[in-house]
């Protein structure tokens, strides 16, 4: 009877420890769409551009957030309008870049459809630099979605010989203990070994979840 007590406490403890430790879905969204703005952010700095995502519904002046924006998508390989989630109006999100060359606007294609312009014949067999510039939308939808043309191509099934290599030292330090070592591993094309020791050389506490809802205060 005893021992029955116990095990009941103990499971209702953990219970309690467990809720504790989940975050809620208003905590979830809030992180990831924190994690996706850092993840463009990222993305841009390797490359020495900066990213502006435009999604504010021209119909109802709705600024979506990037969840919305990506679950507004048609799921389409080729419709690019996104729905506003507040009055269903469809529309073009764009992205604004800032590149080396001077500031250009372009389309902001989902994930499928970075895949998809990716997946177009001898689209793999050019060099970084070469799809940038003939392909601007799906360059920097690699970039934002995927971290890096080889893991995007990797992902459309496709095969990408060329290195992506950049001096990624410098630029990484902002981005430290804000987003996960795999996160910052992943856009830098390094081991996530690499990086964990590069944070800790630096003092900096591994990217915890909890801290960042904390900080978002939700
Ligand atoms: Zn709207």
């Amino acid at each position: 009877m005893m021992m029955g007590l116990s095990m009941t406490c103990a499971a209702s403890q953990r219970l309690v420890q467990a809720q504790r430790l989940a975050l809620t879905q208003t905590q979830r969204a809030a992180i990831q769409c924190r994690m996706l703005a850092l993840r463009m952010e990222l993305a841009g700095a390797l490359v020495e551009e900066q990213y502006e995502n435009k999604r504010m519904c021209p119909h109802c002046h709705h600024g979506l957030t990037m969840l919305e924006q990506l679950r507004g998508f048609a799921q389409s390989d080729t419709d690019t309008l996104c729905t506003c989630p507040k009055c269903k109006h469809r529309f073009q999100p764009r992205l604004v870049a800032q590149t080396l060359g001077g500031t250009m606007e372009i389309i902001l294609l989902c994930p499928q459809q970075t895949l998809y312009e990716l997946r177009k014949p001898l689209v793999n067999g050019l060099e970084p630099t070469v799809i940038r510039d003939r392909h601007p939308a799906a360059y920097r939808g690699a970039l934002i979605h995927f971290g890096s043309l080889t893991l995007a191509f990797h992902r459309a099934g496709l095969e990408y010989g060329f290195p992506e290599v950049y001096p990624w030292e410098d630029k990484v330090v902002p981005f430290l203990g804000k987003m996960s070592d795999t996160d910052i591993a992943r856009a830098c094309r390094v081991s996530e070994d690499k990086i964990r020791r590069f944070r800790k050389k630096k003092g900096i506490k591994a990217f915890r979840k909890r801290a960042l809802a904390e900080e978002l205060g939700v």
